[in-house]
């Protein structure tokens, strides 16, 4: 299966229908095609709307989950983003769409190469890669005006809150691993944080250190 003019039209009916209606973030949902970022067998399933396995033990989060994510997370084209939790490099090529420039960190040295060699293979040259454990964030290329997490934190990282320039946004999965987690959004004021609820989500858990492969 191609990410051909019939199946693109499907792909963004399917994520409009879920809520994903940024023109912004479809018109960038449009240009990223998902089977270049999940490899083997699962690629025939592109397409759909499920989260699908990648190596490490890892997944790539649903095409509407991203969609509905990087519409909370409201990128500007001046936006410096990071991101925690590579994976495939999906969410990170859809955010290189709508933003100046993106840092994304995995714990995972082989998942940041792969992601790595996708993003050249579509001269993608906006994106850092880091392997590390993104809990600490970059204190070198902070503040961020947007942060995004695509694994789940009992509770927002410290260190990534104060990584957050104020006026900037931060989306993230939080709650315990194996039960019902809910999406937030922080927004940094001059006076402290604002947290709002989104909507009930499930991510993999964010794990300390680095991981072995
Ligand atoms: N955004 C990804 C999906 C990520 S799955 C995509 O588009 O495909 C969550 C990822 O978070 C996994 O790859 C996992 O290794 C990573 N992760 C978990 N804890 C982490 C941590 N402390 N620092 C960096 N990455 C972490």
């Amino acid at each position: 299966m191609t990410f051909d003019a019939d199946t693109k039209m499907q792909f963004l009916y399917s994520l409009r229908s879920k809520g994903v209606t940024d023109a912004r973030v479809l018109t960038a949902m449009e240009q990223v095609d998902r089977a270049d970022y999940v490899r083997g067998i699962f690629s025939e399933r592109a397409y759909e709307d499920m989260p699908l396995p990648i190596a490490c033990g890892q997944t790539i989060s649903q095409p509407s989950v991203v969609g509905l994510m990087t519409q909370a997370l409201g990128v500007n084209p001046r936006d410096k983003v990071l991101e925690i939790g590579t994976g495939s490099g999906y969410q990170a090529a859809i955010l290189s769409k709508l933003a100046r420039r993106v840092y994304t960190i995995d714990r995972y040295r082989s998942l940041v190469e792969k992601a790595r060699a996708v993003f050249a293979q579509n001269q993608i040259a906006n994106i850092t890669t880091f392997t590390a454990d993104g809990s600490y964030g970059l204190p070198d290329q902070a503040p961020f005006d947007r942060i995004l997490l695509t694994a789940a934190a009992e509770d927002p990282p410290g260190p990534l809150l104060a990584q957050l320039r104020v006026g900037g946004i931060m989306v993230l999965p939080v709650g315990q691993s194996d039960a019902v987690q809910s999406l937030i959004r922080v927004t940094r004021l001059d006076t402290g944080y604002e947290y709002d609820e989104l909507r009930a989500v499930r991510f993999v858990p964010l794990l300390e250190g680095l991981g072995k492969e």
